[in-house]
């Protein structure tokens, strides 16, 4: 069963289209099951009908026509139920409904099962037959694990706009294709595609006009060219070791890159205009769709050979390469996983949006998206990456939506939505020079976060009164080797000088996770639990060693330096921290350089340091609350993963309870505690932080002067009010709601929409 279930979702993904996928289905499950019918029915939102889309046994001139209200018949009740429905005498059922047009008066036996993607019920798959019997277990098994994986393929026809344009009575207009995803900044980018791929990727190669021709011809030839010698060159260099029949697999492979054969074929599609890494794509992508299909699997087992003959041209045509994609003054970035590199190549001024196949809004790229201010959306996991390339866009990044090609209603729409936030923007310009400060006089100080991308000008314009969290890694991702000691000095320096007399809070390098750096790969099952932050600083002294050094001869001058160290999970890591940097400060004395030891903090991101907080706070100068991880491991929620995105949320009633914890056991010790992960650049949240009692908020810039609005709207007596309400409520949704209903009441409910993320 398993091999022909495999066998049944490999065809179907590999079908031309989508009407040819359900179709493909039907047959295969019908054989399979060796039963007359198998229909699947899909449901028409917009009309809350049951359209039937493809059929093997029922009237195929009813496919497209024949449709079933919601609740009606025994396919109403399968979508009701949610499971599988299995009859001996289908006829005799309460539910049967007649419905002369489908012709299955014969059929008696009946199994249904929904079709379901995120807790969605997209459709109906069902088996008929003559015989009165019922389905047995492994059948219906069968079917329901069918289903399941039929299900994302018929999401993604959905959220592509397939599916409605094959109920003939939806309008999809051209022009108004849409796919959406998380929103992960907020702001709304207009502007032309740019593809971001990775090298010898063949799938992920875009799709882009030939600017020449000819010279598209010449580079695919001479790439054939030498990919035919390594073959050569292989088979003689194997040839002694072979058997017979494999001594001619090469020579297949070099007659198969030949100008007659596949070559040709490349050669066609570059004449109708195609760049040759798109055409060369487009050619072997059609040949492995043909032979997976196939009955026969030793033919089935070429499309391997095909593919890496792919690679191989590609490698040649990519050779020279560098994959910088041809940006444009309004580049809207789009890759299947972008990292923050992938950000910071864009030049200056040029990025109006992102989108990435991949990832949450609590992903790192998302995090340097919002510092940078540029909108941006999320796992946006149905787009069509390689068709994307050039093509004009509106990126919303408050509603997570993408509009290709739009229409010109659409584009006026949105150059509204722009205007309103630059009137929102400059209304708020004069609170720059005001304090972050309650209407009964409770101080807090706001900072920023930078990293890449938020400039120093920007921060301080945007009134932020020191640095909470300089990401270290930044300078670290963006080389191809570990930057020396007296290059991170230099970086590190201008940044306290801009900043000085205000406090730079640097984090010592926080890699792993979402952050790999390329030339120091680390491969894991499960990042986020693995070898990641202060871990792998300690088992590499070294490297903190130069980090902190450089950071210390930095200080000389400003004093303003504080340090701080990410992950940590246990009172060991901060003793031996502690003990390299004091060696550091050492060392650094001894060198002859005028500092003074700074404050050294720990950042509370993990569970185990939440309950451990007081005795943390006993070894240092100040604490930070890092809720983004936090969340992360106290919901057991991956923020890199689309999936469960929707399940993260740092207004769960878990977090705030361990923030709450955090905050008392700092204070108990005297100690500063501040908070730095995107919940302190919420609305939403901000009030309630205030009221836990954070000495600091840090937060991006562009968040500065909206937070400052709300805490300058309230009393601290009414945020505590609310703070107390919201901790006698049992979900996170329950809070948002209670909080956001709180700012509208305050005015303040254009930063809502401004303000949502996911
Ligand atoms: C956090 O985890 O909240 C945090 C600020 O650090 P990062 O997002 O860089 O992991
Ligand atoms: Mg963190």
């Amino acid at each position: 069963m398993l091999k022909t279930l495999r066998r049944i979702i490999q065809e179907v993904a590999s079908a031309e289209d989508f009407k040819e996928a359900l179709n493909i289905m039907v047959k295969r499950v019908a054989k399979a099951l060796d039963t007359q019918a198998c229909s699947i029915f899909l449901l028409d939102r917009g009309r809350s009908e049951y359209v039937l889309m493809a059929t093997q046994g029922l009237n195929p001139h009813a496919v497209g026509k024949v449709r079933i209200p919601v609740d009606q018949g025994l396919i109403g009740l399968v979508g009701e139920r949610e499971e599988p429905i299995n009859i001996d005498e289908a006829h005799k059922h309460p539910h049967f409904l007649q419905v002369p047009e489908v012709g299955e008066d014969n059929y008696k036996a009946f199994l249904g099962t929904p079709i379901i993607y995120h807790r969605q019920v997209l459709g109906v798959l069902i088996v008929q037959q003559e015989e009165p019997r019922r389905y047995d277990e492994s059948e219906e098994a069968f079917l329901v694990t069918l289903a399941a994986q039929l299900a994302s393929i018929i999401a993604h026809a959905e959220a592509t706009g397939v599916v409605a344009n094959l109920y003939e009575t939806h309008d999809i207009k051209q022009g108004n294709l849409t796919y959406s995803g998380i929103p992960s900044s907020p702001g709304v980018g207009m502007g032309c595609g740019v593809v971001v791929y990775q090298l010898l990727d063949l799938d992920g190669v875009p799709d882009r006009p030939a600017e020449d021709i000819q010279t598209e011809i010449e580079l695919l030839e001479a790439a054939l060219a030498s990919s035919r010698e390594d073959f050569r060159i292989l088979g003689e260099r194997l040839h002694p070791n072979l058997p017979l029949a494999e001594q001619s697999l090469f020579e297949v492979y070099q007659r198969m890159l030949d100008a007659s054969d596949l070559g040709a074929e490349i050669i066609q599609l570059i004449r109708e205009g195609h760049w040759a890494q798109g055409a060369l794509r487009k050619v072997i992508q059609s040949h492995v769709r043909h032979l997976e299909s196939l009955e026969d699997e030793y033919l089935r087992e070429r499309a391997i050979d095909i593919k890496d003959l792919g690679h191989r041209v590609l490698g040649y045509l990519q050779r020279n390469e560098k994959a910088l994609p041809k940006y444009t003054d309004k580049t809207i970035l789009i890759g299947e996983q972008l990292t923050a590199s992938d950000i910071a190549e864009v030049p200056e001024g040029c990025l109006v949006a992102v989108i990435s196949a991949k990832g949450s809004s609590s992903s790192h790229v998302a995090i340097l998206a919002r510092a940078m201010n540029v909108p941006t959306v999320m796992g946006v996991s149905d787009i069509p990456i390689y068709e994307l390339q050039d093509k004009e866009m509106i990126v919303d990044g408050y509603y997570g939506q993408i509009y290709i090609n739009p229409t010109e209603a659409v584009r006026e729409e949105f150059q509204h939505v722009v205007l309103e936030e630059r009137k929102l923007d400059k209304s708020l310009q004069v609170l720059r020079d005001k304090p972050a400060q309650t209407k009964d006089k409770h101080r807090i100080a706001l900072m920023v976060n930078t990293g890449l991308g938020t400039d120093v000008s920007l921060s301080l314009a945007a009134g932020a009164e020191g640095v909470g969290l300089y990401r270290t890694e930044t300078p670290f991702l963006m080389r191809d080797r570990f930057p020396s000691g007296e290059e991170q000095r230099i970086i590190y320096k201008q940044l306290l000088a801009s900043f000085s007399p205000r406090s730079v809070t640097m984090r010592t390098l926080d890699i792993g996770g979402d952050k790999s750096l390329p030339y120091f790969p680390v491969k894991e099952d499960n990042p986020f639990l693995g070898w990641r932050g202060i871990r792998i600083t300690l088992d590499h002294p070294e490297i903190f060693l130069v980090q902190v050094r450089a950071m210390l001869r930095a200080s000389e001058t400003y004093h303003n330096l504080r340090i701080m160290l990410p992950m940590i999970t246990d009172v060991g890591e901060v003793d031996e921290a502690l003990r390299l940097m004091k060696k550091a400060f050492a060392d650094v004395k001894d060198e002859g350089y005028s500092i003074e030891m700074p404050e050294v903090g720990v950042m509370i991101e993990v569970p185990s340091a939440v309950y451990q907080a007081r005795a943390i706070a006993k070894r240092v100068d100040f604490l930070s609350a890092g809720s983004n991880d936090l969340t992360q491991y106290l919901l057991a929620v991956d923020r890199n993963n689309t999936r469960v995105a929707n399940l993260f949320d740092s207004l769960h009633p878990a977090v705030l309870r361990a923030l709450l914890q955090v905050v008392e056991a700092g204070h108990q010790e005297g100690k500063h505690v501040s908070i730095c992960g995107e919940m302190a650049g919420d609305p939403v949240a901000v009030l309630l932080l205030l009221a836990m009692g954070f000495d600091s908020l840090s937060m991006n810039a562009s968040s500065i002067a909206r937070m400052k609005w709300v805490i300058r709207q309230f009393t601290l007596k009414k945020a505590s009010q609310l703070l107390q309400e919201v901790l006698g409520m049992e979900s996170a949704v329950m809070i948002r709601c209670h909080m956001e209903l709180a700012l509208e009441k305050a005015g303040l409910g254009s930063l809502i929409r401004a303000g949502k993320r996911s």
